[in-house]
């Protein structure tokens, strides 16, 4: 019949077009739907248009998800190197930017106009602009209809992705889906987003646009890398990293000193007695935030406004002790309007980690962003994304 495939994948993003490219080049028959007109529009607006596409350092340990062993076999079968083998084939240019994170040097078009040619290549058949309007499974076939037409496949692949930005066309498509087929959600929450901060951290709204380097903690993971003060609370990459692992009503923990020693101000009081700890600390951090957190201290302990030589060591070990714990406790997210991705999802032990297949509804499959596994910043999404839909386009039999 002229409407039966071998498969259908719902969602022509990153892990659709993997998954519909390795299928097809294996010789089945994919139709690949997606309600938005052009396929891959979350990559191109990926790593600031440059898309970080992997990270060299992919591993296990660098994933979210309830069973930390899930993403094991599909990462260790389709790596880092494979891809960029697939980057490399098409002549793309890359460099590594820092901490292993790969980016195309000129745009993310042409990450998705490689996916694109691999789809056209392995014949897979692309149906993009229309909303799926009903989806059955019946007599082991799933049938899915688009504008009023109705198209039939053995096996479907859930690869719609997560909530994050809606306005990029992005649902929860994928959980209402698993539902159906009576899949359980562990409950989606906006990841790699911004934290915001209630009224007692006002003052350190006069800091918008200000970063330092800091090591960020938060239930046992910590992350050194560059935060942002923003007008509502607290971002970049430090912070974007720790909001993945942090939960409403907890504290984060701040080392704004992350590279001095542990004496550091015992030792500045020694060498310089005559500063003062704001002008000793305008030697790490960046003057405007030395001036904040020191006023801050010293509405608590009125003598480390003095000079150094006139503050007792008791008080110097506790600024210390403060500058490198600073404690703030968000009063949320910037949500999953600001949220790189969405963390829970399909839960993982309804699902095979071979094939990522479900393993009570046959021919039902879901990879990617969908699935509870969140990567940490720097590539780790989209390497999941690939590594899943290839092991799916792998798994895929022939009708
Ligand atoms: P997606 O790529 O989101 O694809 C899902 C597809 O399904 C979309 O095409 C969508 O239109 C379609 N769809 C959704 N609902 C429906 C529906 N109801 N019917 C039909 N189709 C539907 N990760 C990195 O690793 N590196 C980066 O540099 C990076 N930068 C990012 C920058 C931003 C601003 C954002 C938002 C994310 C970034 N990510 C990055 C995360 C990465 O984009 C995602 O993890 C990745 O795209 C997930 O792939 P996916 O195929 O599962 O989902």
């Amino acid at each position: 019949a002229p409407d039966a495939f071998d498969a259908i994948v719902l969602g022509a993003g990153a892990a659709g077009m993997m998954c519909a490219a390795t299928a097809g080049a294996r010789g089945l028959r994919v139709l690949l739907i997606d309600h938005a007109p052009e396929p891959g529009r979350k990559i191109l607006i990926s790593g600031g248009g440059r898309c970080n596409f992997t990270n060299l350092h992919t591993a296990p340990d660098r994933y979210l998800s309830a069973n930390a062993h899930f993403a094991k076999s599909a990462l260790r079968r389709y790596t880092p190197h494979d891809f960029l083998a697939l980057v490399e084939r098409y002549g793309i240019a890359w460099h590594e930017k820092t901490l292993g994170q790969l980016f195309c040097d000129g745009s993310a078009r042409q990450i998705v106009a490689m996916l694109s040619e691999e789809c056209t290549a392995a014949s897979v058949t692309m149906l993009l602009g229309s909303p799926v309007s009903a989806i059955d499974h019946a007599d082991g076939l799933y049938r899915v209809t688009v504008d009023g037409r109705t198209w039939s496949a053995p096996s479907m692949v859930l690869a719609t992705g997560g909530p994050s930005i809606p306005k990029l066309g992005a649902t929860g498509f994928a959980y209402d889906v698993a539902r159906q087929f009576g899949l359980s959600v562990v409950q989606p929450r906006p990841a790699l987003v911004p934290l915001t901060l209630g009224a007692e951290d006002a003052l350190f709204q006069s800091l918008s646009g200000v970063s330092a380097q800091v090591e960020v903690s938060c239930n046992k993971t910590s992350f050194r890398e560059a935060a942002l003060f923003t007008h509502r609370g607290l971002s970049g990459p430090a912070m974007l990293q720790i909001s993945s692992y942090w939960q409403h009503r907890t504290a984060i923990a701040v080392n704004f000193l992350p590279d001095v020693e542990a004496e550091w101000l015992l030792n500045q009081k020694r060498l310089q007695p005559r500063t003062t700890l704001r002008r000793a600390l305008t030697s790490a951090l960046p003057v405007r935030l030395a001036e904040v957190l020191t006023d801050r201290m010293a509405e608590e302990a009125r003598s480390l406004g003095a000079e150094l030589g006139n503050v007792s060591d008791k008080s110097l070990r506790a600024a210390q002790a403060h500058l490198t714990a600073w404690t703030f406790t968000p009063n949320g997210t910037e949500g999953f309007a600001k949220a790189e991705v969405t963390a829970g999802g399909v839960a993982t032990r309804d699902l095979s980690s071979q094939t990522m297949m479900a393993t009570r509804v046959p021919g039902l499959y879901v990879i990617g962003e969908a699935v509870d596994v969140t990567g940490w910043l720097g590539g780790y999404n989209f390497q999941w994304a690939w590594a899943s839909g290839w092991a799916a386009g792998q798994a895929l039999t022939k009708a």
